[in-house]
């Protein structure tokens, strides 16, 4: 048996928005299992502590300044990344917003921004990696990330949810092109995991009762993402692609 099947050794992992959250963590997993960890966020001085935590781990570790919703940003951090450790051929399309509002209280503002980030920055930086891998003839693995609102709905999340579901099926049909250069896709759709995206409402008394109704009754820890995003990232998944993987304790089949 491959007891290896998990690792990255020898990959070059790109993380966007790993400065907060799931993308800080998902860097530090990514380096853990041997791959060198390209972090991109916008604002670079606040992944130096990230970048100094891997290098003393005994991992490699790049910071890139990266805006996913400008493509002249996400083009010099892959150039700045290549020069530094040769082809990303591994992509955590990490980097997503919310804009909690009513339906009817959503400006054009809020939905641009929205959809600029979560849908428009995942295709931006996906197409920028492929297009790169399919230059050089190199396979590789993009892990998107969409969320249980991509396949269910709750309030005031109608234009979060439509990104995340459009990034669910950009998945499925990314895959079906990206086959044929040895280009696997697949996303993860998180339940719920307390970072600073939602920190302010699960702090809430609102908030506390809401993952009541999660069957579990607790969020999700960040050490309960490694697993999967390491099948997705790495050669165990190497039969997979366009799959959309919930990671929600259940949540998705709740009893009604
Ligand atoms: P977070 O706010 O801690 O992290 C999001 C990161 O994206 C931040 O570092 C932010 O600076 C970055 N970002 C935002 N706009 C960007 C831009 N234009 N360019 C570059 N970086 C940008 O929240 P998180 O919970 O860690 O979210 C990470 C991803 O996981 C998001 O796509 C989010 O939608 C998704 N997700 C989170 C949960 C959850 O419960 N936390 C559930 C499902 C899906």
């Amino acid at each position: 048996m491959n007891t290896d099947l998990f690792s990255l050794q020898g990959r070059t992992a790109l993380v966007t928005g790993a400065s907060s959250g799931l993308g800080n963590h998902f860097a530090r997993v990514l380096a853990d299992a041997g791959a060198r960890v390209v972090v991109g966020a916008r604002r670079v001085e606040r992944l130096e502590s990230l970048v100094n935590d891997i290098q003393a781990a005994g991992g490699e570790a790049h910071a890139v300044a990266m805006d996913v919703t400008d493509g002249d940003s996400v083009t010099a951090a892959f150039e700045s990344a290549e020069a530094v450790f040769g082809h990303v051929d591994v992509l955590v399309n990490n980097a997503g917003v919310a804009d909690p509002k009513w339906f009817v209280d959503i400006d054009e503002a809020s939905w641009d921004f929205m959809m600029d980030t979560n849908l428009k920055g995942v295709w931006r930086v996906a197409r920028e990696c492929c297009r790169r891998l399919i230059d050089a003839g190199k396979p590789g693995a993009v892990v998107n990330l969409s969320s249980v609102l991509g396949l269910g709905v709750q309030g005031m999340q109608s234009h979060y949810s439509a990104s995340k579901a459009a990034v669910a099926h950009m998945t499925h049909a990314m895959a079906s092109e990206l086959w044929r250069y040895g280009i696997r896709v697949n996303a993860l759709a998180p339940g719920y995991f307390k970072t600073e995206i939602n920190a302010d409402f699960f702090d809430s008394e609102k908030g506390q009762q809401y993952v009541k109704r999660i069957p579990p009754r607790r969020l999700g820890t960040l050490d309960e993402l490694t697993g999967p995003l390491l099948l997705l990232a790495s050669d165990a998944s190497s039969y997979m692609s366009g799959v959309v993987l919930p990671v929600d304790g259940g949540h998705l089949w709740g009893s009604l």
